[in-house]
């Protein structure tokens, strides 16, 4: 793979650069984590001449790719299981411009950089992720209950496959969005916009039931940012020094106080991510249909719900953590595994198999992560 060096003056094969460039948040999964290899090298992608190059070297050494933003996704995403890949780290190719009522951006550009009062949704993550990682590899957010999940959100993609550059609209974008890169190398993203925000405030209320909590929350919806239904060992373990009920309504609206990020971040940031990590307990997710979350109600473990909406469709994105049994009044969003299959649903899937058939059927791009 020296040759890449010819090429990019940004390549690295050092050992520390390797394992840094091996693992991503999924370090919390033992599963993932264990199936990780070293890439064979790293290579700073920083424009469109430069993917340009690298698709014409694929096809001319077929080596496999995985293009990555900061590695914050918790599935492996970025972690190769094959040798011989070559990391496309892709944070340098940044920048962004407004018009009307959508946002064009290159997809190294962090949520940070962009600002957050006019995108129809962000990850919790939004302090550290870049844009093109979240549409490749993300899906709900702060905003999602109001302007659904990130696939309702995408207006078009440039993609670049070793089929050649395809610019993407309409349901057509279901091809790349969450596909992890399966798909190609994402070089631009067009993004609706919402009415600007002046800033959102965190509010708190504490209940005896789980019935009180779930009457409140659904009066909010259409109302709410954000609302996370959390039990009492959740909530106690994200803020210790807060008095809370059996069930607690975390929730964000529309403020003129200006934005509470602080607050945000420490709040919601990965609420799972926090207490997995502090407790090293087992953990999944699954999505629950509003009228099937009643079924959720003990206190034995730590159980958060994030009321979100996805294609028109109110549900829960609701996270067990330490329980011994995970009710099946949902789907299950399997956060043990990287395969894309487990998590995109049907229908979306179906455009995502039949681009990956078409323009990657040698598996070059972030192999091993789709079945097709
Ligand atoms: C504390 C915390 C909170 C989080 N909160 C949320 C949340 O609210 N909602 C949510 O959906 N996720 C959340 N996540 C996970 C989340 O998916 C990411 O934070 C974010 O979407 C990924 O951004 P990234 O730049 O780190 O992408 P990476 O992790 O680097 O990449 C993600 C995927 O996109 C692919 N990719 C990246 N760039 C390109 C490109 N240009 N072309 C092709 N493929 C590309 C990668 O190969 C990978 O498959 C959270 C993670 C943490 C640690």
């Amino acid at each position: 793979m020296e040759f890449l060096s010819k090429y990019f003056k940004e390549f690295y094969t050092s050992r520390d650069i390797l394992e840094k460039y091996s693992i991503d948040y999924a370090y919390l999964s033992p599963i993932l984590s264990s199936k990780r290899k070293l890439p064979k090298a790293v290579v700073k992608i920083k424009n469109e001449e430069d993917v340009k190059k690298i698709i014409e070297l694929m096809k001319e050494y077929h080596f496999p790719i995985i293009v990555r933003g900061n590695g914050t996704n918790t599935l492996g995403a970025t972690i190769p299981i094959k040798e011989d890949t070559i990391v496309l780290d892709i944070t340098s190719f940044k920048g962004f411009e407004r018009k009307g009522e959508s946002i064009t951006v290159f997809p190294g550009t962090e949520f940070n950089e962009v600002g957050i009062n006019d995108l129809p949704l962000i990850p919790t993550s939004f302090y550290m992720a870049t844009i093109g990682g979240f549409v490749e590899g993300g899906s709900l957010g702060f905003g999602s209950l109001k302007n659904g999940a990130v696939w309702d959100n995408v207006l078009e993609v440039e993609v670049y496959t070793l089929k050649g550059k395809y610019t993407l609209n309409g349901s057509d974008v279901y091809s790349v969005v969450q596909s992890a890169g399966t798909t190609g190398i994402l070089t631009k993203v067009k993004i609706k916009l919402v009415r600007k925000r002046e800033g959102i405030e965190i509010l708190k209320k504490s209940f005896n039931s789980l019935s009180e909590a779930l009457d409140f929350s659904l009066d909010l919806l259409g109302e709410a940012e954000f609302i996370s239904i959390r039990n009492y060992p959740m909530a106690k373990e994200i803020e210790p020094e807060t008095t809370w009920g059996k069930w607690n309504v975390i929730y964000g609206i529309d403020s003129e106080k200006g934005f509470q990020l602080r607050d945000i971040v420490t709040t919601f940031a990965g609420a799972y991510f926090t207490v997995v990590s502090k407790t090293k307990l087992p953990y999944n997710s699954v999505d629950i249909p509003l009228e099937n979350l009643n079924k959720i109600d003990t206190q034995e473990c730590y159980i958060d719900a994030e009321l979100s909406k996805s294609s028109g469709q109110y549900f829960s994105h609701t996270y067990f953590i330490g329980c011994s049994n995970i009710p099946m009044i949902g789907k299950q969003f399997n956060l043990h595994t990287y395969k894309i299959n487990d998590r995109v649903e049907e229908k979306r899937l179906k455009y995502i198999l039949d681009f990956k058939r078409k323009v990657d059927p040698d598996d070059l791009f972030n192999p091993g992560k789709v079945d097709f």
